[in-house]
């Protein structure tokens, strides 16, 4: 019953994609979703030549890095959604969900290692909480901080050294350093000339090629040359915004850089960091906001606060090399061999991996490993148990609107 249902599922949403691809808009078959609220590519002569270039095969071939931008383009272009209340509503709701059936949650309470035994079984963390080390004993250990922090920080340095703890280690390679400006405005989204879309900006159509001369481009001039950046105003994606925030709105950049040009500065707290490394953030910082400006040029006279976040800042989320979407999202990530190799059951027993790495960034992403993490504790394919809970959901919605 339940592979009927997911062949429905599947032909359901084909038929949609294909409706979508036919008529460029949206059928009654997905009366559920947002669609963008304009075109990705705004100037449609521009976009009929990139169309007619297509893809540089010399790139396309080889496989370079920029998988991910085509991985996001493909996710984001019937629409995306984004938290009522803000991102902290997803915590603030698991957390409620994972308590009521008996569980407990930890902040600020870092693991400084995985329990293991000499029979390369995992049976718990160390944990620092209340300035104490706490040994917390569990018959299944899972893990969702990233594969390199979990193999290379995480387990006793005995188990790094298991040929096939290596092989798990060189199927992913770590991802781009990121680079963030949070920045605050005192004017409305309509003041401001701001939407809920977000904008992915490049200056140049050969992706691959630009951010490699990039990231081989010497520190000094990295920040003058910034080649792509992303930008989105959560402030106008939150219906909720208006009223806790009157009158104010927010934008984030995201952009890549090379976390060596910061390496300088890695290991110094922040405070002890000074003078030059707060000047070479600014230059990145300035630069995006300049180009963010470019496009929407009511945001400079509004500014009421810039804040950058490096990828040494990362470290903080204790992202390892920087990344916020951890391992590199390349096409040799993807080739079927390496997926069928970056499981979620590890070489070391009682020990699993979940989140991004075991399926790919972004909160979807984690999401989806999240769900092959549980199917595979419980040996079961929670997918199916999913879809049947939707339609059950699906069910009551319709029999409450009649
Ligand atoms: C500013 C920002 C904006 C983003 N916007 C989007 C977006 O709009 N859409 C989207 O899809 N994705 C977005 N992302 C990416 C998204 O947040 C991640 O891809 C996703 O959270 C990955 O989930 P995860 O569970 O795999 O890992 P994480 O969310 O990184 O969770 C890993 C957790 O492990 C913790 N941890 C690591 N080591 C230890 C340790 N030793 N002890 C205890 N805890 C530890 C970390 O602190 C972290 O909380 C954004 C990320 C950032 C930083």
């Amino acid at each position: 019953m339940g592979w009927i249902l997911l062949f429905l599922e599947w032909l359901v949403d084909w038929a949609r994609g294909t409706y979508w691809y036919l008529f460029g808009r949206r059928s009654g078959l997905c009366k559920g979703t947002i669609s963008p609220l304009g075109p990705l590519v705004v100037d449609q002569n521009k976009k009929d030549r990139l169309l007619r270039k297509g893809t540089h095969t010399k790139y396309a071939v080889v496989g370079h890095p920029q998988t991910m931008d085509a991985l996001f383009l493909h996710h984001s272009k019937r629409g995306v959604y984004y938290p009522k209340g803000g991102a902290s509503e997803i915590p603030y709701h698991v957390i409620q969900v994972l308590e009521k059936h008996g569980g407990r949650v930890l902040v600020n309470a870092p693991v400084s290692s995985i329990l293991a035994d000499g029979k390369q079984s995992a049976y718990g963390v160390t944990v620092k909480a209340g300035g104490k080390d706490v040994e917390v004993l569990a018959p299944v250990t899972i893990s969702n901080a990233g594969v390199f922090t979990t193999f290379k920080k995480l387990l006793p340095p005995e188990f790094q050294a298991n040929p096939e703890v290596q092989g798990y280690l060189h199927t992913l390679k770590p991802g781009k350093g990121f680079f963030q400006v949070f920045a605050g405005f005192n004017a409305t989204m309509e003041e401001l000339g701001i939407s809920s879309t977000n904008i992915r900006l490049y200056k140049s159509n050969n992706m691959d090629e630009m951010m490699e001369e990039y990231f081989d481009s010497d520190k000094d001039i990295a920040p003058d040359n910034i080649p792509m950046m992303y930008v989105s105003f959560p402030s106008a994606k939150d219906p909720t915004s208006c009223t806790r925030f009157p009158g104010q709105s927010r934008m984030v950049i995201h952009t890549m850089v090379n976390p060596k040009w910061f390496e300088q500065w890695h290991n110094v707290s922040e405070p002890e960091r000074g003078e030059e490394y707060e000047k070479y953030k600014r230059r990145f910082a300035n630069h995006l906001f300049d180009w963010a400006c470019v496009h929407f040029p009511k945001l400079k006279e509004k500014l009421a606060m810039l804040h950058a976040v490096t990828p040494i800042n990362m470290h903080g989320l204790r992202a390892t090399y920087g990344s916020m979407l951890s391992a590199e999202h390349s096409l040799e990530r993807y080739q079927p061999l390496n997926i069928a190799m970056t499981r979620c059951n590890t070489p070391v027993k009682n020990l699993y991996l979940s989140g991004q790495d075991v399926f790919s960034g972004g909160y979807s992403g984690a999401l989806h490993g999240g769900l092959l993490c549980a199917s595979t504790v419980m040996d079961h394919c929670l997918y199916i148990d999913l879809l049947l809970q939707q339609k059950k959901l699906k069910r009551k919605v319709v029999k409450k609107v009649e």
